[in-house]
């Protein structure tokens, strides 16, 4: 089971839910983390058409991204707690939380957690041959940076 943070921005998010319908029923095996208004809709989205004794859904709604859910969810990945991110952001808005963003999507590299930030990286990153492996993304090593001496 994995761990996914799903986040769109407002003119992204008619994509991301159409591709959460597609692919409905693997999303539904994992761990969902979601900024909070794109978690209500992957909620509905999942639960329409759920079977009853069906599974329920494990999904985790952080704050609203401009409130600080873009923020909660870098301090996850600085956690190790994110395996995948989707991360649909709006290249033709300027939104209030831009410095949030950036800093999701530089976390997310330092970390080095396999990231779409379109609907086909998304396409290729579920069918994935990875995607159903223990895949442990390598992390670099920053210790000369921490250990570094410090002329006080
Ligand atoms: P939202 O936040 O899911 O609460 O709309 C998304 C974002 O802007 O990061």
């Amino acid at each position: 089971m994995k761990t996914i943070a799903l986040v769109a921005h407002d003119n992204r998010k008619k994509d991301l839910m159409e591709w959460v319908e597609y692919n409905k029923e693997t999303l539904k095996k994992h761990r969902l983390v979601c900024t909070g208004t794109t978690g209500r809709m992957v909620e509905e989205t999942l639960s329409k058409g759920t079977k009853k004794g069906e599974q329920k859904l494990d999904i985790k709604l952080l704050k609203s991204g401009p409130l600080g859910g873009d923020q909660q969810l870098g301090a996850l990945i600085a956690e190790g707690e994110i395996d995948l991110l989707f991360f649909l952001w709006d290249p033709m808005q300027p939104q209030p939380h831009d410095v949030d963003v950036k800093a999701l999507l530089r976390i997310s590299s330092l970390y080095n957690v396999p990231t779409a930030t379109n609907r086909s990286t998304a396409d290729f990153l579920i069918s994935s041959p990875l995607f159903d492996t223990d895949y442990k993304p390598k992390l670099i090593s920053y210790s000369d940076y921490t250990s570094r001496k410090l002329n006080l």
